[in-house]
């Protein structure tokens, strides 16, 4: 099978996170996050992000995200996601499960956002004590269908939170790809969405194999190492992990990395566009090309052994990242004529 467009995760390491690892790697340190990397990879995040932020590194996005909702919940609490989150749709019943039973209360959503109106309608249908308290708004930069929501979108989704006292959790599985999308500042995009915690993606973005919780607003980070700790999520080598972070700080590797991803997705879709019989269904924002193929289109690439989703958003996902090349692109494209 060909993996080169089933997922941005399928990819491996881009060379900058192997010398990263290299380089963080021999001798006797602190361990468990006592080390000089993962200060380092914390203090490059809070620059980015915002000086007050308390930063932590887990192993991956599902935890990041259960974790974070967990510290902002009680147990008879609910987070409102829209009805394609990965939080509700990927990661097996997590979030419910680490914060002891918090309900997943989902938004019907237009191109994978969140409508302020559905956010208002289920903050307003029930007051009662038979239904769960909604507590977080969780926004995911981009959406699961590629796409991004605007400053404008943000602000508003912002506003209502705040009028009904709605934490804001980000789940950022690709935010660099957001980040590169919106041309704005990360700091200036959180605060436009009012964003009280971010799980910010590397992983997918070839930078090593953490994804990193940072919390915009400490009040809700309290005992957040214990609550990592518990749920095995405390990387006893924790330098490896923070290492390819540090990385992708310098010389704004992780916005290059993203750049590339978000570019190759724009010429994909040029390039599908031409396909006679194939039809973008998302607009292409980020670096994830959703399109309607025909059964014939179909058969040609299971032929020629591609891989894809074709359950996501109800068609045909290609997802580009810092290592696709115009080559493989057109290795796709060819395999549809
Ligand atoms: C990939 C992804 C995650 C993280 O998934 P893991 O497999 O747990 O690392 C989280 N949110 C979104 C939107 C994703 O695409």
């Amino acid at each position: 099978m060909d993996y080169r467009f089933a997922s941005d995760n399928t990819a491996g390491l881009c060379a900058e996170a192997w010398e990263a690892l290299h380089a963080a790697d021999g001798g006797a340190c602190p361990s468990y996050g006592e080390d000089p990397w993962t200060a380092r990879a914390a203090d490059a995040i809070r620059e980015v992000v915002g000086r007050e932020s308390e930063v932590f590194f887990v192993f991956n996005g599902t935890a990041a995200n259960s974790l974070a909702l967990a510290a902002c919940c009680r147990s008879y609490h609910g987070v409102i996601c829209s009805d394609v989150a990965h939080i509700v749709t990927d990661e097996c019943g997590a979030p419910e499960f680490f914060s002891n039973g918090t309900k997943l209360l989902t938004a019907r959503s237009e191109r994978g956002k969140v409508l302020p109106a559905e956010v208002e309608r289920l903050v307003t249908e029930r007051s009662d004590l038979h239904y769960p308290k909604p507590r977080v708004l969780s926004l995911t930069l981009p959406t699961e269908l590629g796409t991004v929501y605007s400053l404008d979108e943000l602000r508003e989704l912002a506003v209502v939170s705040r009028r009904h006292g709605l934490a804001v959790h980000v789940d950022g599985a690709r935010f660099a790809n957001a980040v590169v999308a919106l041309g704005v500042p990360p700091a200036e995009i959180l605060a436009a969405a009012g964003a009280d915690v971010l799980c910010f993606g590397a992983v997918k973005n070839g930078l090593g194999f953490a994804e990193a919780v940072v919390f915009r607003n400490p009040e809700w980070s309290t005992e957040f190492s214990w609550r990592c700790k518990q749920a095995g999520q405390l990387a006893s080598k924790m330098r490896y992990l923070a290492a390819p972070w540090v990385r992708g700080f310098e010389d704004d590797l992780w916005l290059r990395n993203a750049a590339h991803a978000n570019r190759c997705a724009a010429r994909l879709a040029r390039r599908l566009a031409g396909v006679p019989g194939a039809r973008l269904v998302q607009p292409v924002e980020a670096n994830a090309v959703f399109v309607e193929l025909t059964p014939e289109h179909h058969a040609k690439l299971a032929a020629a052994g591609w891989a894809y989703y074709d359950f996501i958003g109800g068609a045909a996902r290609f997802v580009c990242s810092w290592a696709t090349s115009d080559a493989d692109i057109e290795a796709l494209v060819g395999a549809l004529l």
